[in-house]
């Protein structure tokens, strides 16, 4: 049973007692949040599950605490390429707050977890108060577009190994965990490269030992090595997310 604790957007939800918070709703005046509460419900996001395709409506909004909502652009219908990520840092179904009811994006579970929910028209009614919600979903909005224009420039000009020790550095930042599930069929689709390709980035960051690959399960053994690794792409979005909550 999760238990709610005092602290904005705070809650108890894992056995190892690590708290799992979302940051966006955290970073709100305390009055604020307290209005906010009875229009949160927190879910349970499962691994695959797609909260919402391009053209459909969104009826909720997503604040994730330790899941993680990929944002996924699809292209004549079979290929697909994550062009943004959204963990603990932000919010799912951002359209609402620009005033557009409907999708451009799959929004796609990438880790399972918990997140806070809330009804899109709420999620309005209240960012027209001009109060908390409105000015960091302003921020907020600027940071993911900096992370999709990052993203998108990555996925162009930067080699398959280190743009996969990007996306692995910002899993772990927002799952919290150093050990996730993930299949090649899967990264293919995040970013956006043939399997083979996957494969082969994957043996490159294992042959450093900076990571385990084995039956589906990744497991990040040097997270100093995989920075490293990692394009610059990495730390420009991780700064972006990180200035626009303080
Ligand atoms: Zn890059």
């Amino acid at each position: 049973m999760h238990t709610r604790s005092l602290q904005n957007g705070f809650l108890e939800s894992r056995a190892n007692g690590t708290p799992a918070i979302n940051r966006l709703l955290d970073a709100l005046p305390k009055n604020e949040y307290v209005r906010l509460l009875p229009k949160l419900k927190t879910v349970n996001l499962v691994l695959g599950e797609v909260l919402y395709k391009p053209g459909d409506l969104i009826k909720y909004v997503y604040f994730p605490m330790d899941s993680i909502v990929s944002l996924i652009s699809e292209v004549s219908g079979t290929s697909r390429l994550e062009v943004g990520m959204v963990g603990n840092e932000g919010m799912a179904g951002l359209a609402v707050f620009m005033g557009v009811r409907s999708s451009a994006t799959r929004a796609l579970v990438q880790g399972s977890g918990t997140a806070m929910r809330m009804n899109s028209t709420a999620v309005r009614t209240e960012a027209n108060r001009l109060g908390g919600l409105h000015d960091i979903l302003h921020r907020y909005s600027h940071s993911l577009l900096t992370q999709v224009s990052q993203s998108s420039a990555c996925n162009r000009f930067h080699l398959v190994d280190a743009r996969l020790a990007r996306w692995l550095l910002m899993t772990n930042d927002r799952l919290g965990a150093g050990e996730f599930p993930l299949t090649q069929e899967f990264l293919s689709s995040m970013l956006g490269v043939r399997r083979e390709g996957v494969s082969k980035a994957a043996s490159i960051l294992q042959a450093g030992k900076l990571i385990r690959y084995s039956r589906g399960l990744i497991t990040i053994l040097n997270r100093r090595g995989l920075e490293a690794k990692s394009c610059q792409c990495y730390r420009i979005i991780k700064a972006e997310a990180d200035a626009y909550l303080n």
